[in-house]
């Protein structure tokens, strides 16, 4: 079995709640979703056994990496090959974090025991341009919420704060406890997203949710 992957790096995440962590960064090629903001541009992947990815994933190894983030594109898209792979490093001792759009419940239902961290979107339909999703979302969260999961959300300067109560809504109803990461759009001036955010934050504490503003650090500090 071949997984279909964009490129392999080690960073530091640049996103939500842990932010700054070494990780080793493993990008699979190819999305279910197109969403307006997408930074996240594939024009070439190479083919991968699961066992010739985990050699390359162990030329990266180190005491400092925190977990291996699988990355896309939507990882999920490749489900069996993603659970391969998942095993492989599980083994090896490395904790998976798996960042996904989170739409694809099913898909997840498939991988998750081998999941450490689930990094969540939650696409509010004015910033992604993507339409009503929360049936989809509302699936992913409660797979998700067998394990450690956190939520992030673009904000954009057209985002209303509707979507942002109906967000909240199902969040409520299926996991109250995990953090939502509000995440300025980076295309937008965040001088003039600030304000909208601030009171975004005001309302999720008000509903009871935690939530903090993270903007995508990798960007501000110019690194992948
Ligand atoms: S889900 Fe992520 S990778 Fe897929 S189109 Fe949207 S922003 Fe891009």
């Amino acid at each position: 079995m071949k997984g279909r992957i964009a490129e392999i790096f080690d960073s530091v995440q640049g996103e939500g709640i842990y932010l700054g962590e070494k990780q080793i960064f493993v990008r699979f090629f190819g999305c279910n979703l197109s969403c307006r903001f997408c930074d996240t541009k594939q024009y070439r992947f190479t083919e991968y056994e699961p066992e010739e990815l985990f050699g390359e994933i162990a030329l990266y190894s180190g005491d400092e990496i925190h977990s291996i983030s699988f990355t896309g594109g939507e990882p999920l898209l490749q489900h069996e090959f993603l659970r391969e792979i998942l095993m492989l490093t599980r083994a090896n001792g490395y904790k998976n974090y798996l960042e996904t759009n989170g739409t694809l419940a099913g898909e997840l239902e498939r991988v998750i025991k081998y999941v450490d961290i689930v990094s969540m979107d939650v696409k509010l339909p004015s910033s992604s341009g993507m339409g009503l999703l929360w049936g989809l979302h509302e699936r992913f969260l409660k797979a998700a919420s067998q394990k450690e999961v956190f939520i992030k959300t673009i904000i954009c300067g057209v985002t209303p704060e509707e979507e942002l109560r109906d967000a909240l809504a199902l969040i409520k109803k299926i996991n109250p406890a995990a953090i939502v990461i509000l995440q300025p759009n980076s295309l937008d001036d965040y001088g003039l997203l600030k304000k909208k955010l601030d009171s975004f934050q005001e309302i999720c504490f008000n509903e009871g949710i935690t939530a903090c503003i993270i903007p995508q650090m990798h960007i501000i500090m110019g690194v992948r």
